[in-house]
């Protein structure tokens, strides 16, 4: 038996909890409301549909969001100074560099331009390494929207050994770490890794962060694992191959309604809690 980890479930639980702050928030700031903005830079589609995916999860619990659309041939320097721009901007609440952009692009140096207080996608180097530490720090959404799925369906990671397959800022090399201080003990696994197949055989819990379409085989992830597939691409498919998988593994996340949901429901939170930040020191 197996349990199916409800991200859309949870997910929409969270927002209706958000809703309620967020309504708070409206009446203590004389109707202002918590306000993510976003910068899209270039036409990824997907990027696109991710962006927009956000700011209709900002107007379902009343909050609001913007989008400042720059274009593919923008600089660095563009970049940089729509974050200066935001920065400043007491209206914003939480500042999102939508990820990937275009390869002439600092992106590094973008991330972390992002003042540390807005920083609710945990971007920053800053932002990074307190929650490395362990330390209070906006987090990055995915792996944190991860872990809170974990936490909702009472999976106690201590003592297990967790294989993270990708190590990407976003992604991966946080999720390595926030899973090592739930204290797990983890291989962080990317494209040089060797016998990737030994590693994830031997792994409780695998989470797929690879960016490929069913690159992780069922066959080769043991009974009884915890199964979390980050990825999500075009045909609704994930980076796992879930085939047969569900009745085997212990919990697995679908593909889609999984980490996508938690992912967006994180950031939304930590918008929120940047304005109520915000509202508590003016
Ligand atoms: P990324 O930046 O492209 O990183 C991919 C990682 O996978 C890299 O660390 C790479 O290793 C590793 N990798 C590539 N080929 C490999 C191989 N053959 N064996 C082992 N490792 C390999 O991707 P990302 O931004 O982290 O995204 C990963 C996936 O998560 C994508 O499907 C993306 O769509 C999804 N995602 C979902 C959400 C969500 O909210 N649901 C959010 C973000 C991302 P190297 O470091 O060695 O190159």
């Amino acid at each position: 038996m197996s349990t199916l980890l409800d991200g859309k479930a949870v997910g929409a639980a969270h927002e209706r909890q958000l809703s309620q702050r967020v309504a708070t928030l409206k009446t203590r700031n004389g109707g202002q409301i918590p306000i993510l903005a976003t910068i899209l830079v270039g036409d990824d589609p997907a990027s696109a549909t991710y962006v927009q995916m956000k700011g209709n999860a900002c107007r379902r619990v009343g909050m609001d969001s913007v989008v400042i659309k720059l274009p593919a041939s923008a600089t660095t320097g563009d970049v940089l100074h729509e974050i200066d721009r935001l920065n400043v901007d007491r209206t914003v609440h939480g500042i999102l560099l939508q990820h990937p952009v275009p390869a002439h692009v600092d992106e590094r140096q973008c991330f972390d331009r992002i003042s540390l207080g807005k920083d609710v996608d945990g971007v920053t180097s800053h932002g990074f390494g307190l929650m490395a530490l362990g330390e209070p720090a906006f987090a990055p959404a995915t792996p944190a929207g991860i872990m809170r799925l974990l936490v909702h369906y009472e999976i106690d990671v201590s003592g297990m050994r967790a294989v993270v397959v990708g190590r990407s800022p976003i992604l991966g090399k946080p999720m390595a770490l926030m899973l090592s201080n739930a204290n797990a003990t983890v291989t962080l696994c990317h494209s040089k890794t060797l016998n990737l197949e030994m590693e994830i055989r031997r792994a409780q819990i695998v989470v797929a962060a690879v960016g490929k379409p069913k690159f992780i085989r069922h066959d080769g992830i043991r009974d009884g694992a915890i199964v979390v597939d980050a990825g999500y691409h075009p045909g609704r498919v994930g980076d796992v191959d879930p085939e047969g998988l569900m009745g085997r593994c212990a919990a697995m996340t679908p593909v889609p309604g999984g980490v996508g949901p938690m992912t967006i429901s994180t950031l939304i939170s930590q918008t929120v809690s940047a304005a109520e930040r915000a509202c508590a020191v003016v």
